[in-house]
């Protein structure tokens, strides 16, 4: 079945075709600015023909999804014949809250319920919901699945997700720890079990999705038990832009000595902190950083470093959440590709009885062991790619239904 994975934002949406059957993807692309003016970039992945970019004029998402399957079923460059062909769509969905645990076929009532999540991803949410009604009206016999970014996490024990505060923000609010990335999280482990061929029941795994968002998972027998991100993204590692944890009194703090809102403060910990903040704004990119470092700025070492520390001090924290761990996989941009990063990272594991080799660190962007022959804990990298993940659970539930 060939399944358009959706993946909307506010002003942008990303989509692939997958076709499940060789798990091959068949075409992807990115509508931008819409709403604004509006650029279509396409790619048939197949021909390896080359991007196409368009400016077009993108009011709104559902032009935009009509444009992306006039495209699709373009004689010369497209991938289907005609909409037919499409099997299925699986939309990205950020926030499930405690409703979603597992992925859904959309109907009007999972819609509603989607609605409802949206006070828990105000960014996020609503421009998912635009994706899943402008697709819904485009092509509205076409079966489709909402996959959450929160659901992985939905195993974690309450001990794990409680925030200690009173007890009414949880029973009033929901307000508790979520996690994020989730479809990543869980395709890597489950891979990270294929690959070492034991059953993911008897196996401890810590993936770290380490990219421009970054957070740290601990699975035990396939079940999320703890992850870093919290009630919003902005929670756990040191990020690109963003702080992860810090001391939330530190937000009162600048408020008054900047004179600013807690809504201004919360923007700057979001956009202007993380590796950029700490590199004096020299860049979230951790390629930039590794050429400032290089040229001697002390503030980009810093940021490297400390981005290395806290990913080691999560990887601690989650071995003694299970009692151990069996494998550490590294995915996601500065993970799949950033050999000095996992390197500072595994100076700091050597406790465990690990060691990376660093001839197989070298690695970018594919699956490798990366740790030497004697290591008692195994490291892989191993890339992730949600949007797989995402056309295998629709799959699974259009099956079914
Ligand atoms: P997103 O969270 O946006 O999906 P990605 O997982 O794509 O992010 O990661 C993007 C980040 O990966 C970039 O900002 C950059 O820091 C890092 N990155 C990508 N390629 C490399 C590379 N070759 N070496 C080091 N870091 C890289």
């Amino acid at each position: 079945m060939n399944i358009l994975v959706i993946n909307c934002g506010s002003s942008s949406l990303k989509f692939q075709v997958i076709d499940t059957a060789s798990e091959t993807m068949l075409a992807k692309g990115l509508c931008e600015r819409i709403g604004i003016d509006g650029s279509l970039t396409y790619e048939n992945t197949v021909k390896k023909s080359g991007k196409i970019t368009r400016e077009v004029e993108i009011p709104n998402h559902k032009v935009g999804i009509q444009l992306v399957l006039n495209e699709l079923t373009d004689p010369e460059n497209g991938v289907i014949s005609s909409l037919e062909e499409i099997g299925a769509v699986g939309h990205r969905v950020v926030h499930g809250g405690e409703k979603f645990a597992k992925p859904v076929i959309i109907n009007d009532e999972v819609i509603e319920a989607i609605r409802e999540c949206s006070d828990l991803a105000p960014l996020h949410n609503p421009a998912n919901l635009t994706g899943i009604e402008a697709c819904r009206s485009v092509m509205p016999g076409t079966p489709m699945v909402a996959v959450f970014d929160t659901a992985f996490h939905q195993t974690m024990p309450s001990k794990a997700y409680m925030y200690a505060i009173p007890l009414r923000y949880y029973e009033n609010y929901k307000i508790r720890k979520y996690g994020f990335h989730g479809t990543s999280h869980d395709f890597v482990s489950s891979e990270a079990a294929r690959v070492v061929g034991k059953p993911i029941e008897d196996l401890k795994i810590i993936v770290c999705h380490l990219g421009n968002g970054s957070s740290v998972s601990a699975v035990k027998g396939g079940k999320c038990v703890d992850t870093s991100m919290g009630l919003t993204p902005l929670a756990g590692l040191i990020m690109g832009t963003r702080s992860g944890d810090i001391d939330p009194a530190i937000v009162e703090y600048i408020a008054q000595k900047d004179n600013v809102s807690v809504s201004d403060v919360l923007r700057i910990l979001q956009k202007e902190s993380g590796v950029f903040g700490l590199s004096g704004g020299l860049s979230s990119d951790f390629r930039d950083l590794w050429k400032g470092e290089e040229e001697g700025n002390k503030n980009a070492r810093l940021a490297l470093e400390a981005f290395a520390y806290s990913v080691a001090k999560y990887i601690g924290a989650y071995a003694a959440a299970m009692n151990g761990v069996d494998v550490i996989c590294f995915t996601a941009g500065v993970g799949e590709n950033d050999a000095q990063v996992r390197a500072m990272i595994g100076e700091y594991l050597g406790y465990l009885g690990t060691a990376i080799d660093p001839e197989a660190n070298k690695v970018h962007g594919e699956l490798r062991e990366i740790s030497t022959k004697d290591s008692k804990v195994k490291m892989f990298v191993l890339p992730t790619n949600e949007e797989l993940a995402i056309a295998r659970q629709t799959l699974s539930l259009v099956e079914q239904a």
